[in-house]
């Protein structure tokens, strides 16, 4: 897969995350699809991109472990947000624990092969992605477009912090995971997640001890 870092002309760390998703709208209209698991920094998108005139669809990997806070706030958003057509793909997996042994092969099982296949129907050109880079220092290097096959990947948010994304989904009345506000900055599965402690990245608290960053959605092949 290769992948290179688009640039664009006019734009600058100062460049708001709407313009980046315009500009995605118009080079890649319906062929433009978002992923999200609902974090802050995934609602601040949607709300941004349904501004900027998005009306696509939202993948949903459910793995069978989200905490029903995730879900319920699925279920506000989709409610909130009836222009978009959120997606749940579903895992199809036993609940057979492995997490506690391999949570590599967990990750893969129960999100990068539900994605891919739902990816390779779809085949669009384009990924709208909500990670930022104060989330980890795996993420400090991002940039707005990733240009890659088979899709490439657009981060309108990767210049907003935190404290940024706090103040824009307070202002727009966004339904945030009520776990956000217990310490659990980025919510993934019940069994691998932990609220974050205090000078932490607001992704420490994700396979916590394990020395695992990424659950591989969006550093597969394929992705
Ligand atoms: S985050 Fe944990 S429970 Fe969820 S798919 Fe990955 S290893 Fe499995």
């Amino acid at each position: 897969m290769s992948q290179n870092t688009y640039v664009h002309p006019s734009w600058n760390k100062d460049t708001h995350p709407q313009a980046v998703i315009a500009w995605a709208l118009a080079k890649y209209d319906s062929e433009l699809i978002m992923t999200s698991g609902f974090n802050l920094n995934g609602v601040v998108l949607i709300d941004m991109a349904v501004n900027a005139g998005f009306r696509g669809k939202v993948l949903f990997v459910d793995t069978g472990y989200h905490f029903r806070e995730t879900l319920d706030t699925r279920d506000a958003l989709t409610e909130q947000f009836p222009e978009l057509e959120f997606i749940s793909l579903s895992a199809n997996q036993a609940d057979d624990a492995m997490y506690l042994e391999d949570t590599d092969k967990c990750c893969y099982l129960r999100k990068v092969i539900p994605l891919q296949e739902k990816l390779k129907e779809l085949a669009p050109k384009a990924l709208l992605s909500a990670r930022s880079q104060d989330q980890s220092d795996t993420r400090k290097d991002l940039r707005f477009i990733e240009l890659a096959e088979p899709q490439s990947k657009v981060n309108p948010l990767v210049y907003w912090n935190r404290e940024r994304l706090e103040h824009y989904a307070k202002e727009h009345k966004l339904p945030i995971n009520p776990l956000y506000w217990d310490g659990f900055l980025s919510i993934g599965c019940g069994p691998c997640t932990r609220a974050v402690r205090p000078g932490e990245h607001s992704r420490a608290g994700r396979w916590a001890g394990t020395g695992k960053t990424e659950c591989g959605l969006w550093t597969s092949k394929g992705l």
